[in-house]
């Protein structure tokens, strides 16, 4: 394993506000010895200056890529990444509240007294999202705050879609030829991805490696114009061979290509809710837009980066044609819940849930390291033992007594976050 180069130090002054961080371990422990500094958190280790300094500090970008289970978000200053973390978001709301609302309609049913039935008396406000995406959106705003408590950032930039619908006016019939490989070409593969479906417009599978495929080969004059592409799969590429869309017997694919797609600038809710909540906190000018093209083309071209929730979010922070380094860390942040408010258990709700807190010094969720084996305590047995579950799967690993633990990191305010090298997440 190399460790040439030293994690990033977060220093914050003396009123708490963030400095450039620093890979000057010698200096911080010093500091720390000589009470000059106190640890203001292990996890990314932060420490708070207790003497004045200039507060000179280079600004930092921010770049959030936003997803439904995974938010990766990366910070760069000076053509450097100085920040790399994924947050992973919860996906039990809807679990929970599902039962709970069984558990409510039972109590309507059974032998007690009336209850009015209250699901239809209620209105939502405009912008109202489900509790599960409102947990997804605030998680990943919380994430943009915990950044900016660690780092001087002047700019957020957020990934909302997968291409800018306004350059894509009127691309039918702009005449531009796209080139694979550039930025254009991207835009252009984006676009037609979303108008196509995702989905070969010959055979319709799905999930495979698709192609650009001209209906008028190239061959026999035809353009390379979005009215004369359409998405295909590899096999059904190669069958159609030198034939036009309607010799290959597939006309309708040939009229819906003269069609300009409409009403692309679908931005899910979530995402509409992160970009306002982002906007309300840090300020219009503050946070960018950006697309999934330009994100795609400089995580390819120019960073030459794998797909990775960080990659893509260094991609999303950089600007066009600048090269950065990822760093070899990064923070996985955890959301987890932040108590249990389950008052009885049992098959008949008959027994009254009895643990605390803590049960022999530890919590539920913290990431702890027995036999060899990293895990979060997932459960505490009244016979004694705890049960370790895995980070990502959430399964049971291993079933240990308390003595036998080693703490790595606790819950803090709804977050678990350990450090980890970082990893490509699949191939694209
Ligand atoms: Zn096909």
């Amino acid at each position: 394993m190399e460790q040439s180069i030293p994690d990033l130090i977060y220093v914050q002054n003396s009123e708490g506000r963030p400095l450039m961080p620093t890979r000057r371990h010698n200096k911080v422990w010093y500091w720390l010895r000589t009470g000059r500094a106190h640890l203001v958190r292990r996890q990314p280790f932060t420490i708070q200056l207790h003497f004045a300094t200039t507060n000179y500090t280079q600004k930092a970008v921010v770049g959030v890529d936003t997803g439904s289970q995974t938010v990766g978000i990366a910070a760069i200053t000076n053509g450097e990444v100085i920040c790399q973390a994924e947050v992973h978001l919860r996906t039990d709301i809807k679990e929970k509240l599902d039962r709970r609302r069984q558990y409510r309609q039972n109590r309507r049913s059974g032998k007690t007294r009336y209850r009015p039935a209250r699901f239809a008396n209620r209105r939502r406000k405009a912008g109202w999202l489900s509790p599960s995406l409102r947990s997804k959106a605030q998680a990943t705003i919380k994430a943009v705050r915990w950044i900016t408590s660690l780092l001087p950032v002047h700019q957020v930039n957020v990934e909302v879609g997968s291409f800018d619908t306004q350059k894509m006016h009127q691309p039918e019939i702009s005449g531009r030829e796209y080139q694979q490989g550039q930025l254009e070409g991207y835009l252009l593969r984006e676009y037609l991805l979303t108008k196509w479906k995702r989905q070969c417009s010959y055979c319709g599978a799905r999930d495979v490696p698709l192609q650009i495929e001209h209906l008028t080969p190239k061959s026999r004059g035809g353009t390379d114009r979005a009215s004369n592409l359409t998405i295909s799969c590899a096999p059904c590429n190669l069958k159609k061979g030198k034939q036009t869309a309607e010799e290959f017997g597939f006309p309708q694919v040939q009229a819906q290509a003269k069609m300009p797609l409409k009403d692309a600038a679908h931005v899910s809710s979530m995402k509409t809710a992160v970009v306002t909540g982002l906007q309300e906190q840090f300020g219009y000018d503050q946070v960018s837009i950006m697309f999934g093209y330009e994100t795609k083309y400089k995580r390819i071209q120019v960073l030459s980066l794998p797909k990775s929730h960080t990659n893509d979010a260094v991609a999303i922070a950089c600007v066009i044609g600048a090269v950065v380094k990822p760093l070899a860390v990064v923070h996985q942040c955890h959301c987890i819940p932040r108590g249990n408010y389950q008052v009885y258990n049992g098959k008949h709700s008959e027994h009254k849930v009895w643990a605390p807190r803590k049960v022999k010094g530890w919590k539920l969720y913290e990431i702890v390291e027995a036999k060899g084996q990293i895990g979060y305590i997932g459960g505490r047995r009244v016979k004694g033992s705890f049960v370790l579950k895995d980070l990502l799967t959430e399964k049971p690993i291993l079933e240990v007594t308390p003595g036998k633990l080693r703490r790595l990191a606790r819950p803090v305010r709804g977050w678990i976050i350990h450090r980890e090298e970082a990893r490509a997440s699949s191939p694209d």
